[in-house]
């Protein structure tokens, strides 16, 4: 591993690497094979699903960015989960997850363990005595998510890691809300990191991929050879896009986290904003620990509209510099509103039990210019409280 700092890294990770014209960025290779130069010798690349320079390079450099031994990109986040639990787990393997864990993990979880592919139970981390319990069980696996998803609560990595291993089991952390760069879970005892690369590391939201980074080098070797076994590996057409995204990402967060913390000032002083979701709040429960393990606290952040549905309605209609959409981590700045969307496929039971009330509005803060974003939500919170319904 090189001594370099983050950005660094993403930006010089197979720079000049190129033999044949000393091209300084690493060219693109969409072979889908590769010549032997004679019968019975294997050549370095053979097949681009097992193999391809261009997403080796971004898996290297992804790798050292969070501190591991070697990583496998995906075609996407969720194939990259859904390796490491086909990887790892068999029918008698008990994962332990969280209760408010990104909907398609919940789904994926669910479904298998409902095959008999392995066992889950999904309990709330932030409650020491319910993930004791659970630990208690001798899970093969933990699973976390910090921050986690729409509500930013929480979980002390380095805690859990601890107790994890004392328990006998392997600790995974999905670190798609912080990225590397404001957070790296293996230094705080995880085995393995997962990403969702199509959300900040490529943060254009044009590409869908994923990474499964680990922390060994057998446990490495093992996930690579799984990824080529099942076929979860990337295009390489993907893995360009990604990483010409990653070459700026130290520089996106710092600018996302920039304008994250002046429309938290802004949403302070609004009549119209109930309870804010942002580990930056001196008030939020993880606010201690976010100092303690993360380098920022990200620029992902939700709210609650104190007023009624007709208002929250018009708030979001007349926004112009946040699109109404799913997803995260891009340029643009996005609202979503998780009950009706990310989170629709839980009843309404199981959302009122995760915190999520129909009042909640989540951004995803971009890289407009700040005062844009505040001009455009002043306005839209002015519309809003003209609605008398
Ligand atoms: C989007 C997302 C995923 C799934 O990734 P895809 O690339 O959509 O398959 C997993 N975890 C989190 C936290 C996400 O935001």
């Amino acid at each position: 591993m090189s001594d370099k700092k983050l950005a660094t890294v993403a930006v010089r990770t197979g720079i000049e690497s190129d033999t044949q014209f000393n091209a300084v960025v690493p060219p693109i290779y969409l072979t889908s094979t590769y010549g032997f130069s004679q019968l019975g010798e294997v050549p370095q690349f053979d097949y681009s699903r097992s193999g391809n320079p261009t997403r080796n390079t971004l898996a290297e450099a992804l790798a050292e960015l969070e501190g591991g031994a070697g990583a496998v990109v995906t075609n996407c986040g969720t194939a990259a989960i859904n390796l490491l639990v086909s990887a790892l787990l068999g029918p008698e393997d008990l994962v332990v997850a969280p209760h408010d864990c990104y909907g398609g993990t919940y789904r994926l979880f669910d479904t298998r363990a409902g095959k008999g592919d392995f066992q889950v139970v999904f309990v709330d981390q932030t409650d020491p005595a319910a993930l004791a319990e659970a630990l208690a069980r001798n899970p093969k696996l933990v699973w976390v998510e910090t921050p986690s998803n729409p509500l930013l609560r929480v979980v002390d990595l380095a805690v859990l890691c601890a107790d994890a291993r004392q328990a006998g089991a392997l600790v995974a952390v999905d670190n798609t809300f912080l990225s590397p760069i404001l957070q790296q879970p293996i230094a705080l005892g995880a085995d393995f990191v997962v990403h969702s690369t199509t959300k900040y590391i490529n943060g254009h939201s044009d590409v869908l991929g994923g990474v499964l980074i680990a922390k060994t080098p057998e446990q490495a070797e093992t996930l690579s050879w799984w990824a080529n076994c099942i076929g979860a590996t990337g295009a390489p057409f993907d893995a360009y896009l990604t990483l010409r995204g990653l070459r700026t990402l130290a520089p996106r967060m710092r600018l996302h986290e920039e304008n994250s913390a002046k429309i938290l000032d802004y949403l302070q002083s609004q009549p119209l904003v109930g309870q804010i979701y942002h580990p930056s709040q001196p008030e939020h429960p993880g606010h201690a620990i976010a100092l303690k393990q993360q380098q920022g606290f990200g620029a992902m952040l939700s709210f609650e509209i104190a007023g009624s549905q007709a208002q929250l309605a018009a708030f979001v209609r007349q926004l112009q510099c946040f699109s109404l959409a799913e997803s995260l981590g891009g340029t643009e700045s996005l609202i979503c509103h998780p009950a009706s969307m990310t989170h629709r496929a839980m009843s309404d039971e199981a959302q009122a039990e995760a915190g999520i009330k129909p009042s909640l509005l989540r951004l995803s803060v971009g890289l407009e210019d700040a005062d844009d974003l505040i001009a455009d939500l002043a306005q839209a919170f002015a519309k809003a409280a003209e609605v008398t319904e």
